[in-house]
């Protein structure tokens, strides 16, 4: 690049700065820079295009078209030259205007006479703002160095954060971050709330896009470049999983990339400041995830996004403490969040927006814990979301509503208030049985794996803790906790259920649930791996570790223990004989002993259905995990979106393999329940008690539904709709039941 040419764009910069910063009102400003860009290209016409809305841009300050026209000439996005500019959010660079494609002429402008266009996009962080425009008489295409310097100037332009209130006549038509914005993603707990924004990574702003010594800009650049290949060279030493590693390895390659760093030097000769360049190509990336269709370039863009964020963050000196405080009722937005870092903010936050992570993520498992609605795959969420924004969550439906305006607040308030009397109406059978029109009893229990979640014990009116999952504690540290803490932790829960049962799953880990401080498992299908049951007996140093822990927890009260993933019968028998030789060893060592331990195993394989009838007498009790029996019944992956839908638990299929799982469990006399998430769907809760299940465990907001529903059903009536249906040969008895219901009254 010549010299001159940097020379020439930085004293443009310098003089863009000035006026920037000056006293005049708005437009003359805006005037004054469009004055400023024709003179330093040598072109007739600069012009500034604003949105107005999502859809339409005005034309906002012009340099050389009729100033009659600004404020007046307005296009849709996508007509002519400008409105191709802002929807391809590419450059459009022509000798010859008139005859391009899509070209419209537009009388008023006076621009007729303009052979040669050269528009590019005006744009923050992915965000279009307009559209910068300069036009010549003479017919010639715009060279790469002046199509570069008028980016590097439209950087600048979408720093001014005003920028948004020059559209329509100078009234304050505010930028797009203050317009009302719907975003939808996909449930991960359900609940509604209503509260401000807090951004978990904070926006970093820059300040000072314009810098006069390039040298030092440059020093700058390279100090912080090195810095944050330090960091990644770091986070690499310690992954702890494939996954994690993989991004890492890809942050390195970015971090190491000679054109990236070419192009933000190049950005810096020309008068940005360190910031501004690594911004410019942040906003590059942003644009392109945008149109990405396919999904790992979409990712790996996501990535060196997330490493420019980094980057602007050691450059700026603006850490994530930003000394911002939580807003009232913050509702949390974030790209993903970790399940320890959610437990940080505790029971504080009203609700959950995440851009990507996924409805079996620890995040999710956590939010349900705490019950906060928690939204996943929202799509732009940390584009659009400002702090302190008002914001409206609707956790039945996937919806955000963004700064809603009013009559969007005043529907969703009429819905929670919806809510808030079902709530009442399930706190006042609170305390009574789930016991059907035709007499039946059926037990619900909560599941948990928190300290936090033993307040709803009562809350909910549970029966006890059906699922108390040990992995979460192991999960949301960042080492293998010790036996005193575990004992410690597992006595305060027996303390806080005061009497209540509560089934202590051992250590599920592997598969999707990776310990931050356990080497990673190289596993083409981890879900089908090295997990739960299978490391405890391969490894069992933490499992004996863990059941340790419970017998010194009981203390002399009673115990109930159950194992996870038990496939066939033998592995049932070698963990039941780990709890009998760490019984021996605690009595030894002389310490009180359970008053009494019920040992069992979670059916989460369709082959321990088909266990010997030896095992059923065996076994303690037996707990359905749907989820995982699920995913192996129909092999579907319950963490891929795609093919978890497919597959309804009421299909005739499904529902008959668990009813011959009941009926074995009768025959041999065995404690059966049901713990995964169907338990908690009172459409499907009620079919399980219509074909035989007592004993239900769910998260502890679904116990009143469920209960509710219940006790409104005569199960015969519901067995029978069932049978129906599958004499008819339905796939699946959903619209059945649905239609009883509503023939009910009970939908
Ligand atoms: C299940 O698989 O249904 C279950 C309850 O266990 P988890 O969801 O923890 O795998
Ligand atoms: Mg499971």
């Amino acid at each position: 690049m010549a010299e001159s040419v940097e020379t020439e764009s930085r004293k443009l910069l310098g003089r863009l700065r000035d006026t920037m910063a000056g006293d005049d009102p708005g437009q003359a400003r805006l005037d004054k820079i469009t004055h400023l860009i024709a003179d330093s290209i040598g072109s007739e016409v600069c012009s500034i295009y604003l949105f107005r809305d999502e859809e339409t841009l005005e034309l906002c300050a012009t340099e050389g078209l009729n100033p009659d026209a600004v404020h007046q000439t307005r296009m849709r996005l996508g007509e002519g030259l400008v409105g191709r500019v802002a929807r391809r959010r590419q450059v459009v660079n022509t000798a010859d205007a008139p005859n391009a494609r899509g070209f419209r002429f537009m009388p008023e402008t006076g621009e007729e006479v303009f052979s040669s266009f050269l528009g590019v996009p005006i744009q923050r962080l992915g965000e279009s703002m307009g559209v910068l425009v300069v036009q010549s008489k003479q017919a010639r295409e715009f060279s790469a160095d002046e199509v570069y310097a008028l980016e590097v100037v439209a950087m600048v332009l979408a720093e001014m954060t005003e920028l948004g209130a020059f559209v329509g006549e100078g009234a304050a038509m505010g930028a797009r971050h203050s317009q009302p914005a719907m975003l939808r993603g996909t449930v991960a707990q359900e609940g509604v709330a209503e509260g401000h924004i807090w951004l978990h990574e904070p926006r970093v702003v820059v300040t000072n896009p314009i810098a006069d010594d390039p040298h030092r800009e440059l020093e700058r650049l390279k100090e912080g470049v090195e810095e944050l290949r330090v960091g990644v060279d770091k986070m690499l030493s310690l992954a702890a999983d494939k996954e994690q590693l993989q991004v890492l390895e890809a942050y390195r390659m970015f971090a190491n990339s000679k054109g990236w760093m070419r192009r933000m030097e190049e950005d810096i000769s020309r008068g940005l400041s360190a910031e501004a360049a690594v911004e410019k190509e942040q906003s590059l990336a942003r644009t392109r995830i945008g149109q990405a269709t396919d999904s790992y370039l979409r990712e790996r863009l996501s990535d060196l996004d997330d490493l420019s964020n980094r980057l602007l963050r050691i450059l700026t000196g603006q850490g994530s403490d930003t000394g911002a405080e939580l807003p009232p009722d913050p509702i949390l937005v974030a790209r993903n969040i970790g399940p320890a870092e959610l437990l940080d903010y505790g029971r504080g936050l009203k609700g959950i927006i995440l851009e990507a992570g996924s409805v079996g993520s620890h995040a999710a498992i956590v939010a349900r814990a705490l019950a906060i609605p928690l939204i996943v795959h929202t799509e732009r969420a940390t584009l659009e979301a400002l702090n302190g924004d008002h914001v409206l969550v609707d956790g039945e439906q996937g919806i955000v509503h963004l700064r809603p305006d009013d009559t969007v607040v005043t529907a969703f308030r009429d819905k929670m208030a919806m809510q808030a009397a079902a709530a009442e109406r399930y706190a006042s059978i609170r305390d009574k049985p789930a016991e059907t029109l035709c007499g039946s009893l059926i037990k619900l229990h909560m599941n948990a794996g928190l300290m936090a979640d033993l307040p709803s014990l009562d809350g909910s009116g549970a029966e006890g803790v059906g699922l108390f999952r040990t992995e979460l504690q192991f999960l949301v540290r960042n080492q293998m906790p010790r036996r005193s803490e575990l004992s410690a932790l597992y006595s305060r829960v027996l303390d806080a259920a005061g009497g209540k049962k509560v089934v202590f799953r051992t250590l599920d880990i592997g598969s999707d649930k990776v310990l931050p401080y356990m080497k990673p498992n190289d596993e083409p299908n981890p879900a089908l791996g090295w997990r739960a049951i299978r490391v405890g007996l391969d490894k069992p140093g933490v499992m004996r570790m863990q059941l340790q822990a419970l017998i010194r927890a009981a203390n002399g009260r009673p115990l109930t223990v159950m194992f996870p993933f038990v496939a066939q019968y033998e592995e049932y028998t070698r963990a039941r004989a780990e709890i009998d030789k760490a019984m021996d060893r605690e009595r030894k060592l002389g310490h009180v002993l359970p008053e009494s331990i019920e040992v069992g195993a979670m059916l989460e394989t369709p082959s321990l259905a088909f266990a010997p009838h030896k095992f059923f007498e065996e076994v303690g009790f037996l707990s359905i995990g749907g989820n995982d029996l699920k995913q192996f019944f129909f092999a579907a992956d319950r963490e891929n979106e795609r093919v978890r839908r497919r597959y309804d638990t009421l299909n005739v299929s499904f529902l008959s393999f668990i009813e011959r799982i009941v009926e074995r469990c009768e025959v041999s006399g065995t404690p059966l329940s049901f713990c995964g998430e169907d338990a908690g769907r009172p459409v499907e809760a009620l079919c399980f008690a219509a074909i035989g299940l007592r004993n239900l465990s769910m998260r502890p907001a679904s116990i009143g539904p469920v209960k509710s529903l219940l006790r409104r059903s005569n199960l015969d009536d519901v067995r029978k709709v069932i049978t129906d249906a599958r004499h008819r040969g339905d796939m699946n008895v959903r619209p059945a039941i649905m239609e009883y219901l509503r023939g009910q009254g009970k939908s």
